[in-house]
């Protein structure tokens, strides 16, 4: 399969989580990627322990449900959704189980390097539960074998700009890499407005004016939300007049891609598919949408090649020596 650009570079994707395995994981991904037209991809990580989850209190989850009423009357579409804030215990036990299939550790997914024959470039996802200080020394020992480091405000109940991470960010910063954050709501529990307030692009922008010579990529430019799409968007927006910060379209909305192009241009802007994660879609669909917006052929340059180019060029400093 061409793309319209070629070199297309896919700057969000993940190892199917149905493959334990994650050389096979990765592997696979080469072939899908390859597929699709892309020879250059960036594979992330999720990480994180089922001791996070105490955090989620019924009580929490409660308030939250009730100051997402109005937008809950009108979520038929999303059952599951009224079935697990009227059943908080059963849904905090069901995402442990999901915590456990999802998660890749550090040390796995640097693996993903060698087995995609260097085309995809591991981000490793920040863990909480191992604490901002032991977390900075493994992205230290991993230089070289990594991109940088992804943060999942949500998962991890910890805003972008919080002080605890400044650690992670200075090693990330030491070994020359960028970071990704999540940005907008997630699916489960934190698909509730209140549950999903850490991960906002302008808390991103603190952090991003803190740390100048880091790079960050506002993941699914702040759109991401089944009760609200569109969540964050506007801060997306706003952040990206900061040189330091980029956002990717991985399952946003296309149309929240061409409003993106067409009020702040498409130089920030870099093409994530998120597999596998969208339903429905796959690396080739997600590209084609995108495509067939009928943006300028100069705009799906910058998107699928040049924007990732001009970071990976800054940013990725693969030590063959450390394969
Ligand atoms: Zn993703």
């Amino acid at each position: 399969m061409a793309r319209l650009v070629e070199g297309a570079i896919d700057f969000h994707v993940h190892p199917p989580w149905w493959m334990r395995d994650v050389r096979r994981a990765c592997e696979h991904l080469a072939r899908v990627e390859e597929r699709a037209g892309f020879r250059t991809f960036v594979v992330i990580a999720f990480d994180g322990d089922e001791d996070l989850l105490d955090r989620l209190k019924p009580q929490d989850i409660a308030r939250a449900a009730m100051e997402s009423s109005d937008l809950l009357a009108y979520a038929l579409h999303l059952p599951w959704l009224s079935r697990a804030v009227i059943e908080p215990e059963k849904e905090v036990e069901r995402l442990r189980e999901e915590l456990k299939i999802h998660r890749r550790r550090p040390q796995e997914i640097v693996a993903c390097l060698e087995a995609t024959k260097g085309r995809g470039l591991p981000v490793i996802s920040y863990n909480p539960s191992i604490g901002p200080e032991r977390f900075a020394d493994i992205v230290r020992r991993l230089e070289g074998r990594i991109l940088g480091v992804k943060i999942y405000p949500t998962f991890h109940f910890t805003p972008p700009d919080h002080p605890s991470l400044h650690h992670v960010y200075r090693a990330v910063e030491d070994i020359g890499g960028l970071v990704i954050v999540h940005t907008g709501c997630d699916p489960g529990l934190w698909e509730l407005p209140p549950l999903c307030r850490h991960a906002r692009p302008s808390l991103v922008r603190r952090a991003a004016r803190t740390f100048q010579d880091l790079t960050f990529i506002i993941a699914h430019l702040g759109a991401y939300s089944a009760l609200k799409p569109g969540i964050f968007f506007d801060e997306a927006l706003k952040a990206l007049e900061d040189d330091n910060i980029y956002a990717d379209t991985s399952a946003v909305d296309p149309l929240y891609v061409e409003k993106a192009v067409k009020e702040v241009g498409s130089e920030k802007l870099l093409f994530g598919s998120d597999y596998p994660y969208v339903q429905g879609l796959d690396v080739d669909s997600a590209a084609g949408e995108i495509e067939a917006l009928g943006l300028e052929f100069s705009h799906l340059e910058n998107i699928f090649r040049r924007n990732a180019e001009k970071v990976l060029s800054r940013h990725w400093r693969r030590n063959d020596a450390a394969l």
